[in-house]
């Protein structure tokens, strides 16, 4: 083994050993073994105490944004269209570019998050293009940055990507753009096998259920946000295979909506959790976890187990944005990306502890395909 990871906690309870060979997640076995295994490992790890979890995924973000972090704490959406991906987006330069997407992933590591989600509008031609994509290689996270070119030699090239960091499309979808952009988008995207991401309210009146006529929905559209999403267009999403990312601290605070996180788990959707703009939000998912199900135990009075909402940070996200069987789960077979927490550890129910009160401060191990990217030394 290249590395292994010894007695720590799942987030489901169990203390287990974990060997990583090649990058991948080689083996889980339970912490009792006699004499322990992996003891030719290059690297071991001591986990005891901590608890081990799977990375937590990003599903939407703006990377090119991670210099402007709390300049608009009262900015509505439409102050933040003006002022951010107007003037902002038109004054950013390939090397500030490349700063601020170095920020945020590190940024996004520091806080247990291996993979990220970044939709750039940055991201319009090569020289822009690039670097994004050198950041996020030399950062050492797994990412799927999202192409905003529109071209198909552009789309392309987004396609061929093909390791840690890899292609998506956005577009500006039609409720924000026309619809002839958005029908072209989205065939560009089924043509070269790519995810294609579009911000929506996802109302009674979108035109989501026009392109669901025109046959343009399905497992390659992933919509953002969706705070007005009614029980049927839930429904329809499901039966559609539409991911659906909800940035739910970034909704409240800039007055999207409530979280369509109910209504959407009740239509059949799986909704990804995503931390989106940091003008004036966090650039951790704690946050957007907690926010979710505050938001979801106040609506429906239930105690839904507060452990269901890490999945939404995890597996689930890793499905929205097309990383389904590679991240979001400890699984053999899987890239090793994967987090040590101190305190969580101790707890009874690691995962609801790291849920309702994890911080980015208690993640003290990250790895990223079977690399150590952080470690710290714990006082736990
Ligand atoms: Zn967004």
């Amino acid at each position: 083994m290249d590395l292994s990871i010894r007695g720590a906690r799942l987030v489901s309870g169990e203390p287990v050993d974990i060997g990583v060979m090649a990058g991948l997640i080689a083996e889980i076995t339970p912490a009792s073994a006699h004499p322990p295994p992996f003891l030719d490992a290059a690297i071991t790890i001591d986990g005891e105490g901590q608890a081990v979890a799977p990375g937590l995924v990003d599903a939407h973000l703006h990377g090119w944004q991670a210099l402007l972090r709390g300049v608009g704490p009262d900015m509505t959406l439409t102050d933040y269209l003006d002022a951010v991906v107007g003037r902002e987006l038109s004054g950013l330069t390939p090397d500030t570019l490349h700063y601020a997407t170095l920020v945020r992933a590190t940024e996004a590591i520091r806080s247990g998050i291996t993979t990220v989600f970044d939709w750039s509008h940055a991201a319009v031609d090569r020289e822009f293009s690039d670097a994004v994509l050198e950041a996020y290689e030399s950062v050492g996270i797994r990412a799927v940055v999202a192409y905003s070119g529109g071209d198909e030699a552009g789309a392309r090239r987004f396609a061929e990507l093909d390791g840690r960091v890899t292609g998506a499309l956005t577009s500006l979808g039609p409720e924000y753009g026309s619809w002839d952009a958005a029908v072209r988008d989205i065939r560009l995207a089924l043509d070269l096998d790519l995810l294609v991401s579009v911000h929506v309210g996802a109302g009674a009146d979108s035109p989501l259920w026009r392109l669901r006529a025109a046959g343009l929905l399905g497992p390659h559209v992933q919509l953002v946000h969706a705070n007005q999403i009614t029980a049927e267009g839930a429904k329809m999403l499901a039966d559609e295979g539409v991911h659906v990312v909800i940035t739910p601290v970034v909704e409240a605070t800039m007055g999207h909506g409530a979280s369509a996180y109910g209504r959407l788990i009740d239509g059949g959707v799986r909704p990804a959790l995503g931390t989106d703009v940091v003008v004036n939000a966090p650039a951790d998912l704690f946050e957007p976890m907690r926010a979710t199900l505050q938001q979801h135990r106040l609506g429906t009075g239930q105690m839904t187990p507060a452990a269901t909402f890490l999945t939404a940070a995890t597996e689930d996200a890793a499905r929205a944005i097309g990383l389904a069987g590679v991240t979001g789960t400890l699984a053999v077979g899987h890239r090793a990306d994967l987090i040590l927490l101190d305190h969580v550890g101790h707890q009874p129910d690691p995962a609801g502890a790291l849920v309702t009160t994890g911080r980015p401060s208690d993640v003290n191990t990250v790895i990223v395909d079977g690399q150590i990217v952080r470690q710290s030394f714990s006082d736990a």
